[in-house]
C-alpha cells in the first residue's frame, strides 16, 4: 500500500502542465456532462447552460455555476431560495474529476487525454442509462467512430482488430438478446447495449470483448447482490440497466 502511495506521489510530481490542465478542466467538463445527462434523453437543448435554479427559477450567475466550489460555498443549497441542491451536479463533477485523476496517475502523457475522452463519454452514457434506461444513438454511434479514429491515428496496426471488435461486439450482444427473448419471452437487453458493446470493441479490439462481457456481468451481479443486502428485493422481473456496467468494464479494461 505504501509502495502505491509513494508511486502515486511521484507520478503527481512528474505530471506536466498539460496533464494538470486536464485535471483542472475536469469539473467543468463534469458540469457539461450533467447537462447532457439531464437533457439528452428529453431532446432538450444542451447548448444553453444551466440558467435558473430548478426549485425557485432564480437566474443563476457565474458565481453560482463554478463546479463543486459554488455548491460547497453556498452550503449545498440554492443561494436564493435555500432549497437543498442535491447531489446530481456535484456527483457528476466529482466523477469527471476522478476520471481525470486516474488517467493522469495511471497513464499520463498523450494517453491520459484518450483515457479522459473515453472515460467522460462512458460516464455520460452509463449515467443516462441509469436514469432513463436509454443509451442514445447520438452518443453510442460517435463513440464507435471515435474508437476507430483513435486506432487509425495512434495504433494503425490495431485498426483491423478494432473494426472487427466493433462488428463482433454488436453482433454478439444482438445474439445474446435474441436468445434471451426466445427463452424468457421478454426483452432483457436493448439495441443500445449492442451499440455500446460495439463501441467497446472499437476501442479495445475484438480479443478483449469476452473480458468486457464477463467483467460487466460480474459487476452487475455484485451490484444486484449489494442492492439485495441493502434490503431491496429483486425478483425475476426486476432489472438493472446493463449499460453502466458495460461502460465501467470498458473503461477499466482500457486502462
Ligand atoms: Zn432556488
Amino acid at each position: 500500500m505504501q509502495g502505491y502511495g509513494t508511486e502515486f506521489l511521484a507520478r503527481m510530481a512528474e505530471a506536466g502542465a498539460a496533464e494538470w490542465s486536464l485535471v483542472m478542466a475536469s469539473p467543468f467538463i463534469g458540469s457539461f456532462l450533467g447537462l447532457l445527462i439531464q437533457r439528452l434523453p428529453d431532446a432538450a437543448p444542451i447548448t444553453r447552460g444551466r440558467s435558473r435554479c430548478d426549485a425557485c427559477g432564480a437566474p443563476l450567475r457565474v458565481r453560482d455555476l463554478v463546479p463543486l466550489l459554488s455548491w460547497l460555498a453556498a452550503g449545498r443549497r440554492c443561494r436564493y431560495c435555500r432549497q437543498p441542491l442535491g447531489w446530481f451536479y456535484p456527483g457528476v463533477e466529482l466523477a469527471a474529476l476522478a476520471i481525470a485523476l486516474a488517467a493522469v496517475l495511471i497513464d499520463g502523457g498523450q494517453r491520459a487525454w484518450l483515457d479522459c475522452l473515453l472515460g467522460w463519454w462512458l460516464l455520460a452514457l452509463g449515467w443516462i442509462d441509469l436514469r432513463s434506461w436509454l443509451l442514445p444513438d447520438a452518443l453510442t454511434l460517435p463513440l464507435i467512430i471515435a474508437g476507430l479514429v483513435a486506432g487509425f491515428l495512434f495504433n494503425p496496426d490495431q485498426l483491423t482488430d478494432r473494426a472487427l471488435g466493433a462488428a463482433l461486439g454488436y453482433l454478439t450482444l444482438m445474439a445474446i438478446a435474441a436468445l434471451y427473448r426466445a427463452f424468457r419471452d421478454r426483452e432483457g437487453l436493448g439495441g443500445g447495449d449492442a451499440k455500446l458493446l460495439a463501441a467497446s470493441g472499437a476501442w479495445l479490439g475484438a480479443a478483449v470483448l469476452p473480458e468486457v462481457i464477463l467483467f460487466a456481468a460480474l459487476s452487475a451481479l455484485a451490484a444486484a447482490g449489494c442492492l439485495r443486502l441493502a434490503g431491496l428485493r429483486l425478483g425475476i422481473h426486476s432489472a438493472l440497466p446493463f449499460g453502466p456496467f458495460l461502460a465501467l468494464a470498458t473503461w477499466v479494461l482500457w486502462l
